[in-house]
């Protein structure tokens, strides 16, 4: 099948590659020129593991290009799947600009049939508004069909996620749209991963009900991995115990520096919104977002117990990005504990292993000592702080961390308290 892609960011480029990876023949289009040129020779603007040799097998045999030229992208295509942005806006709430922006362009270019996949996390109703502005903006009397399948990846193991995916949800209003949908699908729930079909709006709200239910997790392990804290009991040793319990679901139940990423942070923003929007107040994701924004200073806050003033102190910090895995700094909790040490007046020397770039475009005019590797980031420093599990920082040994510092906190629990503690460093985790 020929499938266009618009908006070829982490979401959109991930699933052009495996859409051509599994046989259908792609167009990936976006605004950015820059972007866009980059893929056409191979080069991701992104890291994920297995995107690159993917994208470049896929451009060699000639299944996957790319265009900034959306009415290109749109030439005999039978499914256009939307993928732009839908960042947080004013007091954020959603902002749809990119998804109307689209609509839009698609309505004045469209000649043929085509089924209009919103991909991008969109409030319920967006899809049918969606519907509106293309049939609105047609030049001529067409049929098409419009669908919403959200997008579950995760960054960090997109490839497999989209490939072997724990669930594809597809929310349709037509019999031709479902089975333009599940035939696009079939080599992968051919080899038995499920799809559920149900209407557009259910499967617009399945997408913010599941982030919203990973946030409300974190926030609630890392609440009660405070108070572990101050009882004396070690979370570690809570959730191994609690999660054996088959109902609690795999994941997501360790405490850390508090959720950031681009997606839950917004998510649930940007459900609360709209549960305003119907007169409701959804007070559980309210908490989940205030147990939040206190997590993201945490790091700090243990520090002050160790270090009070903080003015003139070299602070190590390790970590940039949101999580292992992935070079994002959108919404990083790294980020918002840099900004806070420098607020102090502490002095801050930063290390990660992909994540610098873009670290360093967030961080722009900040006085931040970028270092080429963790020890450099050390050395010297009075304090170390870990913000993302990278698997480079969890071998370190405590002997080589005490030769530089003597104090850690160790946000993400990858290391034994015990062997710290045993070499002479004042180590801080999490709820231990
Ligand atoms: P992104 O910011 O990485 O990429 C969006 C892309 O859309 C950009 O490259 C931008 O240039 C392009 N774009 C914007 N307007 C355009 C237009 N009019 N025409 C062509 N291109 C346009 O965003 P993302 O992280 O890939 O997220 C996209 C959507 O997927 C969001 O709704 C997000 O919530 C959702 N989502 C993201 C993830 C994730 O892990 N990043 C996971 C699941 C769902």
């Amino acid at each position: 099948m020929k499938i266009c892609v618009v908006g070829t960011g982490y979401v959109g480029l991930v699933s052009a590659v495996c859409f051509s990876e599994i046989g259908h023949e792609v167009v990936g289009v976006d605004k950015d020129k820059e972007k866009i040129e980059k893929l056409k020779k191979g080069v991701t603007p992104i890291f994920e593991k297995y995107l690159e040799p993917l994208l470049k097998k896929n451009l060699k045999n000639k299944k996957l290009s790319f265009t900034t030229a959306l009415k290109e992208g749109l030439k005999n295509s039978l499914l256009v799947f939307n993928a732009v942005g839908t960042p947080p806006g004013e007091q954020r709430k959603v902002d749809l600009r990119y998804v109307w922006e689209v609509a839009k362009e698609v309505g004045e270019n469209l000649d043929h049939y085509i089924v209009f996949v919103n991909k991008s996390t969109v409030p319920v109703g967006t899809t049918e508004k969606v519907e509106k502005i293309i049939r609105k903006n047609l030049k001529k009397k067409i049929n098409f069909d419009v669908a919403s399948n959200p997008e579950f990846l995760r960054e960090g193991s997109a490839i497999k996620d989209f490939l072997q995916p724990n669930r594809i949800v597809i929310g349709v209003k037509s019999k031709r749209a479902e089975k333009i949908l599940r035939k696009v699908y079939e080599p992968i729930t051919k080899r038995g991963y499920p799809l559920i079909v149900t209407d557009i709006k259910n499967a617009e709200m399945i997408k913010y009900v599941s982030n919203a239910f990973l946030a409300t997790k974190l926030s609630f392990i890392n609440e009660i991995a405070n108070l572990c804290e101050k009882v004396g009991v070690d979370i570690k040793e809570v959730v191994k115990g609690v999660e054996l319990d088959e109902r609690m679901g795999k994941g997501y139940f360790n405490p850390g520096p508090g959720f950031g990423g681009s997606c839950l942070p917004k998510d649930i923003d940007g459900l609360i919104h709209i549960a305003l929007d119907y007169g409701i107040k959804l007070k559980v994701l309210d908490a989940v977002r205030d147990v939040n924004e206190f997590q993201r200073k945490i790091a700090v806050l243990k520090l002050k117990k160790y270090l009070p003033e903080l003015f003139g102190k070299k602070i190590a910090v390790w970590g940039l990005s949101f999580k292992a895995n992935t070079d994002d700094v959108r919404e990083s909790p790294a980020i918002e504990v840099i900004k806070k040490l420098l607020e102090e007046g502490a002095k801050v020397k930063c290390y990660d292993p992909l994540a610098m770039e873009n670290a360093k475009k967030v961080l722009i005019n900040q006085k931040v000592e970028f270092c080429k590797d963790k020890m450099e980031a050390l050395y010297g420093a009075d304090a170390l702080i870990l913000m993302t599990e990278w698997e480079e920082f969890k071998k370190v040994k405590p002997q080589e961390i005490k030769k530089y510092t003597k104090i850690v906190i160790d946000t993400r629990n990858i290391w034994d308290k015990e062997k710290f503690k045993k070499v002479g460093l004042i180590y801080e985790g999490m709820g231990r």
